[in-house]
C-alpha cells in the first residue's frame, strides 16, 4: 500500500520530526516548511543518491555550485523577467487569488472558483514569480540599478558557467553539468504540504550535445530518470509519464516529458491523483545562444549586447562550430521526499490486533539505518554492549541507541520512522557476543555475532563506502 493522502504524511511528519510548519509560534507563514532531525537526514539522503548516480557514476559529468543572486541580465536575457509568470485572476465573489491555468471549467467553459463555486473571475493577468530583492548598503527601494532576483531555477548558473567548466576540465561534447541548490518561486497558490512551496530546492541536470543527437539522447535521460525513482523503491504503479502538449510548452523547450507521482490518491477521478515530480525538457540551443555575444537578428544587430563571451563549441574532430542542444532533467528535492514517504507508507496490523505504521523506505533514504537497543536497561553490561555497539557502528552508518521504553514499543517506533534494522542485545549476548537483528520488513529475526555485525549490515543495507 500507500499513504492513502497527503494528510497522513503531514501528520507522521509533524508527529515523528520529518517536517514541521515554519514559524509555528508566529501562527506560521503561508507554506513555508522547516524539516526536523529525519527530515534534514531523508532530503541529505535524497541529495546524495542523485549526485552519486547522476555525479560520481557517470563518465560524462560535473558537477557545480553557482551564486543564488546572479547579475540581473541573466534573468534578462534567459527570458525569465519577462515570462516567468503565471496568469493570475481574482474570485470578484470570495477574493481569493487563483492560478487560472489549474482552474477547472464549467459547462459552458467559463473557469469556475474552486473556493465558492463562482465564474466571476476578473481577467488574468501575468504574475512575475522570482522573487526580488535589493543589492548593496546604499540601495533604496525600486533603484533599478540594485535589483536583483532570488533564483527561480539552478539551471541559469549553469549556462552561464558552460565555457568555464567545458575549459577547466577539458571537456568533449557530449557532457553534462549537474547542480543541487534551493530556488524561489513567489508562487500564486502554493500549498498541498511541501508539494508546492516559496523556497524549495531542486536537482537539475543539463547535458550538452550536438544538434540533431538531441532527441535521442532527450529519450534515455527520460528512461534513465523513470529508472532512478524505481531504484529508489517508488513502484511503478505510482509513476507516469506526461507529454507536455505544444500549448503547455516552455518557450525554450522542443519537448518536454513529465514523471508524474500519484500525489492524491484520494481523488475520484484518475486524471487528477498525478502531479509532477520531475520534468525532462529538450531546451534546444536556446539558453546558450541567448547568453552569447555572437548571434545577430536579421538586420545584423547583436541580439545580446551586455554578453561579454560566446558559448559556443568548437568541435575539433569535426572542425565545427555551434551551439550545443540541452537536456534538461529537473528532479525537486521536496517532491521526491514527499513522493518516497507517500510510497513507503505501510499499515500492519499485530498478533494483538494493533495497528502499526510502517515506513519501508529504501535503505539508501532511510533516515537512521539502525537502532541499538538493550533489553534491560537497568542492567549495566547490556547498557554498556549496547552503547559500544552503536559507537563501533556509527562512522559507518547513522545509527542511534534507544532505552526510553519496552522493546515492543521501541520496534514500533523504529518502524514508524523506517530504520531498516534493529539490534538488539540482552542477557545472552554478554555470554555468546551475539545480537538480535530484526527486519523492518518481515519482523524476522536473526542472530548475528556482535564481531560481524557490521560488516553483515553493511552488505544487507547494500551501502558503498
Ligand atoms: P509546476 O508545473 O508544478 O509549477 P514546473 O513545471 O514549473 O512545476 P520546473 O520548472 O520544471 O517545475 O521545475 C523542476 C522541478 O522542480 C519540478 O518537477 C518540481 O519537482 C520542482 N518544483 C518546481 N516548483 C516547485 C515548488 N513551488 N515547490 C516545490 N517543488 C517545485
Amino acid at each position: 500500500m500507500a499513504a492513502p493522502n497527503i494528510e497522513t504524511i503531514v501528520s507522521l511528519s509533524k508527529r515523528r520530526g520529518f517536517v514541521f510548519p515554519s514559524s509555528e509560534i508566529y501562527g506560521g507563514l503561508g507554506s513555508a516548511w522547516d524539516y526536523g532531525p529525519l527530515g534534514v537526514e531523508l532530503c541529505n539522503n535524497v541529495k546524495q543518491a542523485w549526485w552519486r548516480w547522476m555525479v560520481h557514476e557517470r563518465d560524462d559529468m560535473e558537477g557545480i555550485d553557482s551564486s543564488l543572486i546572479l547579475n540581473r541580465l541573466v534573468w534578462k536575457y534567459s527570458g525569465h523577467e519577462e515570462t516567468f509568470s503565471d496568469p493570475l485572476v481574482d474570485c470578484r465573489e470570495c477574493k481569493t487569488r487563483l492560478r487560472a491555468d489549474k482552474l477547472e471549467a464549467d459547462a459552458a467553459g467559463k473557469l469556475k472558483c474552486p473556493n465558492c463555486g463562482s465564474t466571476n473571475l476578473t481577467e488574468p493577468r501575468a504574475f512575475n514569480l522570482m522573487f526580488r530583492t535589493t543589492i548593496g548598503a546604499a540601495a533604496v527601494e525600486d533603484d533599478p540599478n540594485a535589483l536583483a532576483y532570488l533564483r527561480p531555477e539552478t539551471a541559469q548558473g549553469i549556462f552561464i558557467n558552460f565555457l568555464n567548466v567545458q575549459t577547466a576540465m577539458r571537456r568533449k561534447i557530449p557532457f553534462g553539468i549537474a547542480q543541487i541548490g534551493k530556488s524561489f518561486r513567489n508562487e500564486v497558490t502554493p500549498g498541498n504540504f511541501i508539494f508546492r512551496t516559496r523556497e524549495f530546492e531542486q536537482m537539475e541536470m543539463e547535458y550538452f550535445v550536438r544538434p540533431g543527437e538531441d532527441e535521442r539522447v532527450h529519450q534515455e535521460w527520460i528512461d534513465y530518470c523513470h529508472q532512478w525513482f524505481l531504484d529508489l523503491g517508488i513502484s511503478a504503479a505510482n509513476l507516469r509519464f506526461y507529454e507536455q502538449p505544444k500549448e503547455e510548452l516552455a518557450h525554450y523547450a522542443k519537448r518536454t516529458v513529465d514523471i508524474h507521482y500519484r500525489f492524491f490518491p484520494e481523488r475520484e477521478d484518475e486524471e487528477r491523483q498525478w502531479d509532477e515530480l520531475m520534468g525532462i525538457a529538450n531546451r534546444t540551443d536556446f539558453d546558450l545562444k541567448a547568453h552569447s555575444k555572437k548571434p545577430e537578428d536579421a538586420e545584423g544587430k547583436r541580439l545580446n549586447p551586455d554578453a561579454t563571451d560566446d558559448l559556443s563549441y568548437f568541435d575539433e574532430a569535426t572542425k565545427e562550430r555551434y551551439y550545443p542542444y540541452v537536456i534538461e532533467p529537473a528532479a525537486g528535492v521536496n517532491r521526491t521526499v514527499l513522493a518516497a514517504l507517500m510510497d513507503a507508507y505501510n499499515e500492519r496490523t499485530t498478533d494483538k490486533g494493533e495497528k502499526r505504521v510502517i515506513l519501508s523506505l529504501h535503505p539508501r533514504l532511510a533516515p537512521i539505518k539502525v537502532a541499538v537497543l538493550p533489553l534491560a536497561k537497568n542492567k549495566p553490561e547490556i547498557v554498556s554492549m549496547a552503547k559500544s555497539i552503536k559507537k563501533e557502528l556509527q562512522p559507518s552508518m547513522r545509527a542511534v541507541y534507544d532505552d526510553t521504553g519496552g522493546i515492543g514499543k521501541l520496534y514500533a517506533r523504529q518502524d514508524e520512522i523506517g530504520t531498516p534494522f534493529c539490534v538488539t542485545v540482552d542477557h545472552q549476548s554478554l555470554e555468546d557476543e551475539a545480537v538480535t537483528v530484526r527486519d523492518r520488513d518481515t519482523w524476522n529475526q536473526e542472530r548475528v555475532k556482535a564481531s560481524e555485525l557490521a560488516d553483515y549490515l553493511k552488505k544487507r543495507l547494500g551501502i558503498k563506502c
